[in-house]
C-alpha cells in the first residue's frame, strides 16, 4: 500500500475489488434458496469504474437521482437493471426516468397521485412503504420510523388503496429501507411481515425489496448483520409468504455500505504531530472535507500507522487540516507516529469519496482501484482550475 501512495500521492482512496466481489458473493450465498437480486446502493461509491466493476458481477443499482441512473446506464447497466428511488425530487425528474425505462419507486401520495394521472395502466411502479421501525446506528440515518421524511406511512393503505385504484396504477414491487447499521436480523423479520401484510392487496407483483442497512465491523468486536442467519430466516420466510401469494416473487435487497465500505481505505500523511499538556494531536493532510462520517455520525474508522508498523503505541488524537473541528479519531492507541508518516483510514469506501467536498477550497482526493492484482487510478485528483471551473469572474 506505501507503494501505492507514493506512485499516486495522497490523501488518496484506494479501493479493493477483490473485496467487494467477495461481499457480492456471500450475498449470493446466504440467499442461494431464493431468487435473489442484488441492487447496489450507488450514492455509497459512484466512481464509473467501481459501478462498472459492480455491474460485471451481475448486480442491479439502486439510484436516487436521476443523474446516478445516468451513470449506471454509463457504467453498463440495463435500465431494466435500475431502480430509481427519489426522495422529495421534481416530478420532471420522475419522468425521465421513466422515458428511460428504470424502475420507479414511489415515496409519497402526492407523487402517487401524479403518477397515476399521468401514466394510469401504462407504466407500472413499486411503492416505498414506512414502517414505523426505528432501527438503526445513528439517528440520522435511520429512515424507517414514523417522523422520518421516507416512504408512505403503512397506516396510510387505505389512501394507497384508493389512489392505486383509481387510476388502475399497476404495483411491481413493495419497498422498505429502513435505514442504516442494522445488525438485528429480528429487524427485517418484522419489516417483512408487514410487507407480507399488504402485498395481498396488490395482485400485479414482481418483487418485494427489503431495502438494506446491513452492518459491517468498523470496529473490533462490533455487532455486525448476520447475512448467513438473514439469508435462511427472511428466505424461508418469503419463500412461505409467496406460496400463499400464489406466484413466485423476486427478494430484492439494496446493499451499499456491505459491498464497498471495507474495500476502501483513505491514505493521509502526518503533516504535522503537536502535544499539548494533555493531548498529543497527530494533523493529516486530510479532513472532514474527504471524509465527514466521525464528525456527521460519530462513526468510528479505524486509523493504522502503515509507515511504522513495529513503532512503540502511543496515544494520539487524529485530526485534519480543515478550519473546523475534523477529529478522525480521539485517544487512538497507534505505532508512534512521526511527521510524515502515512495513516490509513479504514472501512472508508461507503460514503467516503461520494460525500467529498471542496470546503476550505481544498482539493478532492484522487481514487485508485486493485483490479487483477494492479492498481490503477481511477479519478484524477482534483486541480486548482477545478476550484474556479464554473465561476464567473465580475469586477
Ligand atoms: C442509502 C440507501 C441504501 C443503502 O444503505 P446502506 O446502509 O449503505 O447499505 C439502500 N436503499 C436506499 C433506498 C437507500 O437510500
Amino acid at each position: 500500500m506505501l507503494e501505492i501512495c507514493k506512485e499516486f500521492g495522497t490523501p488518496l482512496y484506494v479501493y479493493d475489488a477483490e473485496k467487494i466481489t467477495k461481499q457480492i458473493q456471500s450475498l449470493k450465498n446466504a440467499f442461494s434458496d431464493s431468487d435473489l437480486k442484488i441492487k447496489y446502493a450507488a450514492k455509497a461509491l459512484t466512481n464509473i469504474s467501481v459501478l462498472k466493476h459492480i455491474q460485471q458481477q451481475g448486480c442491479g443499482i439502486d439510484v436516487v437521482s436521476i443523474n446516478e441512473a445516468k451513470l449506471a446506464i454509463k457504467a453498463g447497466f440495463k435500465a431494466e437493471d435500475i431502480l430509481f428511488t427519489p426522495s422529495c425530487v421534481d416530478f420532471n425528474e420522475i419522468v425521465e426516468g421513466v422515458d428511460m425505462g428504470v424502475y420507479i419507486n414511489l415515496d409519497n401520495l402526492s407523487v402517487l397521485e401524479k403518477f397515476g394521472k399521468k401514466y394510469g395502466n401504462t407504466y407500472p411502479c413499486c411503492i416505498r412503504l414506512n414502517p414505523h421501525i426505528l432501527a438503526g446506528g445513528n439517528y440520522k440515518i435511520s429512515t424507517g420510523h414514523g417522523n422520518s421524511k421516507f416512504g408512505i406511512s403503512v397506516f396510510q393503505m387505505p389512501q394507497i388503496i384508493e389512489v392505486v385504484n383509481k387510476y388502475k396504477i399497476e404495483i411491481n414491487g413493495l419497498h422498505i429501507h429502513t435505514g442504516s447499521e442494522i445488525s438485528e436480523t429480528d429487524v427485517y423479520l418484522k419489516m417483512s411481515e408487514i410487507l407480507f401484510g399488504v402485498a395481498r392487496d396488490f395482485p400485479a407483483l414482481k418483487f418485494i425489496d427489503f431495502g438494506s442497512g446491513f452492518k459491517v465491523a468498523y470496529k473490533e468486536n462490533d455487532m455486525v448483520t448476520n447475512i448467513y442467519d438473514l439469508g435462511l430466516k427472511l428466505g424461508k420466510a418469503f419463500r412461505d409468504f409467496y406460496e400463499s401469494y400464489g406466484r413466485k416473487l423476486e427478494l430484492w435487497i439494496e446493499p451499499g455500505k456491505y459491498l464497498v465500505s471495507e474495500a476502501g481505505y483513505l491514505f493521509v500523511t502526518t503533516n504535522v504531530v503537536k502535544s499539548t499538556p494533555s493531548v498529543t494531536f497527530v494533523g493529516v493532510n486530510s479532513g472532514l472535507n474527504h471524509l465527514i462520517r466521525p464528525m456527521m455520525y460519530d462513526a468510528h474508522h479505524e486509523i493504522v500507522n502503515v509507515s511504522n508498523p513495529v513503532g512503540g503505541q502511543k496515544v494520539y488524537t487524529v485530526v485534519g487540516n480543515i478550519c473546523e473541528t475534523d477529529t478522525f479519531g480521539s485517544d487512538r492507541k497507534l505505532n508512534e507516529v512521526r511527521e510524515g508518516d502515512i495513516l490509513a483510514l479504514m472501512n472508508a469506501g461507503a460514503y467516503g469519496y461520494s460525500m467529498a467536498s471542496t470546503f476550505n477550497s481544498r482539493l478532492r482526493p484522487a481514487e485508485v482501484l486493485i483490479k487483477g492484482g494492479k492498481a490503477i487510478l481511477i479519478r484524477q485528483r482534483d486541480t486548482f482550475d477545478d476550484l474556479l471551473r464554473g465561476q464567473m469572474e465580475i469586477d
